[in-house]
This record gives structure tokens, C-alpha cells and sequence, in this order.
């Protein structure tokens, strides 16, 4: 019988593995479906979609949902569970989380009426990830800057959440640290935090970088923005797609640059899954 506290955690990558086992941990009963490829340390019950509609009350669903807008997103299945009406009316009656919702209430009008919620969307959600984003681009620098990151000279683009920390992160370790903003309140936080502050829109402008790692999802590092910054020997680039990067252009000017997408999930999948747990139980909670 459908219990509203037993999980069903139905796709997704290593995150949803680690958010399966923790939960059981915490003391709830837990179906997994699409992990056939991959075990559980902790009593995760694995289970089909149909044991999920049967016995589980809440389910939880990947981030993102799905990537081609067509599959649920299943990295450890061969199986495929189709996004379509069916799939919808077997959610009916469900508390259902994901991940980029937007993507699935596309696949069906009955998404209308069924109780949804979506836990990339939660402030905490992204503050938290911030932190093994910029732990992923970290190691990233390390692996792929023939130098030191201490005593380096690196630009953070933006003052977001993920520049707050990796700019936190990159003067830990011993770097000296620029970032940029637009807005001026963020350059005078910036300032005060002991970093270089920068406008936006000045980089480029000449100053030498040895490392650059962008969070601004726009297209900041242009064709003419990366001629200026020839001497770089790294861009990493965070943000989400379309990312703010020309990446021919950084090829044909001698620049590394690297997109470097869904962090959290590969660097730090223990985390980034217990990440999605407490955001999904402070959202039940309200
Ligand atoms: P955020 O808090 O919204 O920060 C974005 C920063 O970019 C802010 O400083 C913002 O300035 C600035 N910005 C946005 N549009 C701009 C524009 N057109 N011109 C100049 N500055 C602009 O976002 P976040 O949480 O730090 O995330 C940053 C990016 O990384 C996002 O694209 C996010 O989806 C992505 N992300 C990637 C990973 C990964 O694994 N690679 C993980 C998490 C997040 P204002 O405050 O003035 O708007």
C-alpha cells in the first residue's frame, strides 16, 4: 500500500544514489528504480517504476529530470522510462521533486494537476552547491595548470554564489585574487573581502591572469575579450549553458579553456545527494 513516507527514488546519476542510501539512513524505507548497473550500501530496496507506484508515496526525480526532454534521465539502466502523459497519470496522487522541472511539465498538461515541486530552484539548494562547484573547479586547476594555484594570478568572473566561494576558496590556497561584478555594491563586498575588484565589463582590459574561472552565464569572454587576455593559461568555464565562453575563439588564440558543467555530481556526489535530501525535507516541511 502507497505509504506518503516512503521514498521512491526513480533515475538519476551517482547523486541519487547517495541521496537513496542517506535517506535510508535517516530511517526511511526507500525504492530505487534505474540503478541496475549499480549497487546500494545501505538497504536501498530496488525496485520498477510500477513496485514505486505501488508502494511510495513520495518520489524523487533526477537532476535534470531529463536531457533530452524525451527519457527520464536513468545514468545506471539500459531500460528507458518514457515522459508522457502515461508517466504523468502514474505520478497521480504523488508528492514528486525533481530537478529542472520545467523540462518534464513539457511532456504532459496532466503535470498541471499533479502536486510538484522543484529543489534546484531553492536558494539553499544553490547556495549549498556552490561549495562542491567550487571544489570541482579547484581540482580542475590543479590538474590542468602546469603551475601552482598558489601565488597564481586568478580572475573570478562574477560575484554570485559560486564566485563568493571559489574566490573564498582560491586566496585558502594561497592565490591572488581578482574578482568581478557589475553591480557596485558587490564591487565594494569584493573589496572589503581583501580581493581585487574589478568591473565586468573592464575585463580584458589588460591585466594579466594565469588562471580565469567564469560563473556568468553570458557570453563575457568574446572574441575580443580573450585576445586581450593571451598570456591566460587556463579559463574554466562554470556557467550553465550556454556558458560565457567563445571557445573557437579561445582555441585560435592559444587559450585552454574548459566547460566545465554539473560539478556537484561528479566531484561530490555524497554530498550534492544529501544536498537534494535536506532541501527535499525542508520543502516537505513547509
Ligand atoms: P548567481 O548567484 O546568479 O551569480 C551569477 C553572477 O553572474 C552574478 O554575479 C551576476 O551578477 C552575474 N551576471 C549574470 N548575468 C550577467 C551579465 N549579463 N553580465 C554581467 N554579469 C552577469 O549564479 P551562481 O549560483 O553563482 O551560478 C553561476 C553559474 O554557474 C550559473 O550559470 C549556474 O547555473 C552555474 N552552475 C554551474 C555549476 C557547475 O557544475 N558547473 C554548478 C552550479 C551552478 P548580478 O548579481 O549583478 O546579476
Amino acid at each position: 500500500m502507497t505509504s506518503r513516507l516512503t521514498f521512491g527514488v526513480l533515475g538519476g546519476d551517482r547523486r541519487q544514489i547517495a541521496l537513496a542510501e542517506s535517506l535510508v539512513l535517516n530511517g526511511y524505507e526507500v525504492y530505487a528504480c534505474g540503478f541496475d548497473r549499480t549497487g546500494f550500501a545501505a538497504d536501498v530496496k530496488k525496485g520498477s517504476l510500477d513496485d514505486i507506484v505501488r508502494e511510495c508515496g513520495i518520489v524523487i526525480l533526477p537532476l535534470p529530470v531529463t536531457d533530452d526532454g524525451v527519457f527520464l534521465k536513468m545514468d545506471f539502466c539500459e531500460d528507458k522510462i518514457a515522459l508522457d502523459d502515461s508517466f504523468a497519470e502514474q505520478m497521480r496522487g504523488k508528492r514528486v521533486f525533481g530537478g529542472m522541472m520545467e523540462r518534464l511539465y513539457r511532456t504532459s498538461a496532466a503535470w498541471k494537476e499533479i502536486d510538484t515541486a522543484d529543489y534546484y530552484t531553492r536558494e539553499e539548494f544553490a547556495v549549498r552547491n556552490a561549495v562542491p562547484t567550487a571544489e570541482g573547479a579547484v581540482e580542475i586547476a590543479m590538474r590542468e595548470y602546469a603551475g601552482t594555484i598558489s601565488g597564481s594570478r586568478s580572475l573570478v568572473a562574477g560575484f554570485g554564489r559560486v564566485g563568493k566561494v571559489l574566490a573564498r576558496m582560491l586566496r585558502g590556497i594561497g592565490a591572488e585574487v581578482t574578482v568581478s561584478a557589475r553591480k557596485p555594491a558587490d564591487l565594494a563586498w569584493i573589496e572589503s573581502y581583501g580581493y581585487r575588484p574589478l568591473l565586468t565589463a573592464d575585463i580584458g582590459g589588460g591585466e594579466p591572469y594565469d588562471l580565469i574561472f567564469n560563473t556568468i552565464p553570458a557570453k563575457i569572454f568574446n572574441r575580443r575579450v580573450l585576445s586581450d587576455l593571451r598570456g591566460c593559461s587556463l579559463l574554466v568555464d562554470l556557467a550553465s549553458a550556454p556558458g560565457g565562453v567563445d571557445f573557437d575563439a579561445a582555441e585560435k588564440i592559444g587559450i585552454k579553456a574548459i566547460l566545465a558543467p554539473s560539478l556537484p555530481g561528479r566531484v561530490a556526489p555524497k554530498t550534492a545527494g544529501e544536498i537534494i535530501r535536506d532541501t527535499v525535507c525542508h520543502m516537505m516541511g513547509e
